[in-house]
């Protein structure tokens, strides 16, 4: 049996996931990811596919974030026709999730036109539309976790609950030729043991080959206790204050952890006060897939027959409206709202409205990317800008950094241990800081045959 793999995309970086699998006769795409971080980085993503489009039989993703789906759009435009096969919440998620990367990526077309107007330079066409992406979804195929499913003769798939965000998943390829059968495993992205809503990652036993992600491979998470005190002190500090609360949240996961948290802790810190609002129309939409698909993780965030998250006093506010309506609370809300890095969405409003009372308080609960207006503002800088207008930052910055979608280097480590045989087990998903300290582990720990994987590398299976 001749199978072969090429890593093609997140080798020595965390973004852009994209493997090609070739056996004798078909090609099959692992993940579809998007690259992110930077104007330069970006532009690779117009780069032409690793092989010719009506080459590609199948595609199969991990999960919905855009650095593992991002490009299916791409790959429609450019007339891919065949199947993309995910699990069946996944496909609820891209379903949200690319129709507004679409969105995005045709404003960012639009400002880079603007500017090419002025020097005399020719427009750029977007990278794909939200037309594109919307045009991508029929193309979905759901699979429900554990199901066996033929991709293509030969190849089978198989996918396992990841624990990273819903619908997230480890993804088992089997290929047989009738006399042998090769299993590989792809890690996906691996959720954190503690995460509050997502169970932990399922661990396969056996495997031929494996790909592991290493976001966090020189990295331990603090004790879960301890975030929740600091949580519990921003809220006892903001109470005492008569201010507002703004929690910049990413659209899936970290939203529903918080709201899951807010519920558990919901006397202990004192919510019973305060008003709290889930103010994104994605963050919403995303909240009702973790409502439909409640089956799928162990804790209980929905009230029985509910919707709603099971808090009292929590609005979900999905027309401009009644966002607007929110500028009036003056104290005593907690206002939920994207984007996560501050780099637009509602969360301006919100800001232009409290970022300059000292009475407020700003909570960042995830990672802030260089060159971001959340990265400015974790950094210390004492005024922003929004609509040309420059607000001083008098509220209060917390930044609470241990609430993660990733496990950490024990995590992957310890996942990794479960295969009894202990096979070559491929880094990808990294920067090479985290590759290398996860590689000495895994050889130091569990004599684990490691090894970190370059872009164009092309492994036997
Ligand atoms: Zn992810
Ligand atoms: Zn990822």
């Amino acid at each position: 049996m001749s199978i072969e793999l090429e890593f093609c995309g997140a080798t020595g970086e965390v973004t852009g996931s994209l493997y090609v699998i070739r056996t004798a006769e078909h090609s099959v795409l692992l993940e579809c990811g998007l690259i992110q971080g930077g104007r330069a980085a970006e532009e690779r993503n117009r780069d032409p596919f690793p092989l010719p489009i009506e080459d590609i039989d199948a595609v199969i993703l991990s999960h919905a974030h855009i650095d593992h789906s991002g490009r299916v759009p791409l790959l429609v435009r450019r007339g891919y026709r065949g199947p993309i096969y995910t699990q069946n919440a996944t496909r609820t998620l891209c379903e949200i999730m690319l129709p507004d990367s679409g969105y995005l990526n045709e404003k960012d077309a639009e400002w880079e036109n603007k500017k090419r107007a002025k020097n005399g330079k020719k427009p750029i066409e977007p990278l794909y539309t939200q037309e594109d992406a919307e045009n991508s979804l029929s193309q979905f195929e759901s699979v429900r976790y554990d199901e066996l499913v033929e991709v293509v003769p030969g190849v089978t798939v198989r996918f396992h609950d990841a624990g990273h965000i819903l619908g997230s998943s480890i993804v088992e390829l089997r290929f047989a030729d009738g006399t042998h059968t090769r299993t590989l495993i792809f890690s996906g992205d691996l959720g954190y043991r503690d995460a509050p809503v997502m169970d932990p990652p399922y661990r396969p036993k056996h495997a031929d080959v494996v790909l592991m992600e290493s976001t966090y491979g020189d990295r331990l998470h603090r004790p879960f206790a301890e975030t929740m005190e600091e949580l519990g002190s921003v809220f006892e500090v903001a109470s005492a204050n008569q201010g507002n609360i703004l929690i910049p949240a990413f659209t899936v996961g970290r939203t529903q952890d918080l709201l899951y948290l807010m519920a558990e802790h919901f006397d202990e810190w004192g919510l019973g006060d305060w008003t709290i609002f889930l103010d994104s129309p994605m963050g919403i939409e995303a909240t009702e897939a973790y409502a439909k698909y409640r089956h799928l993780y162990g804790v209980k965030l929905f009230g029985p027959d509910s919707h709603l998250p099971d808090l009292p006093n929590f609005h979900m506010t999905r027309t401009t409206e009644e966002s607007m309506m929110i500028n009036q609370v003056k104290s005593g809300a907690i206002i939920i709202a994207g984007s996560g890095m501050m780099s637009g969405g509602r969360i301006h409003h919100h800001l232009k409205n409290n970022i300059w009372n000292p009475a407020c308080h700003l909570v960042i609960v995830g990672y802030q990317a260089h060159g971001t207006l959340g990265r400015r503002i974790v950094d210390g800088t004492d005024k922003i800008k929004l609509w040309g207008e420059t607000y001083p930052v008098r509220a209060s910055v917390h930044t609470i950094g241990g609430l993660s979608a990733h496990g950490d280097r024990q995590d992957l480590v310890e996942w990794y241990a479960s295969f009894e045989n202990r096979p070559p087990v491929y880094l990808v998903h990294g920067e090479p800081r985290a590759q290398n300290a996860l590689l000495e582990h895994l050889k130091s720990e569990l004599q684990a045959p490691a090894i970190i994987a370059e872009r164009g590398q092309k492994i036997k299976i």
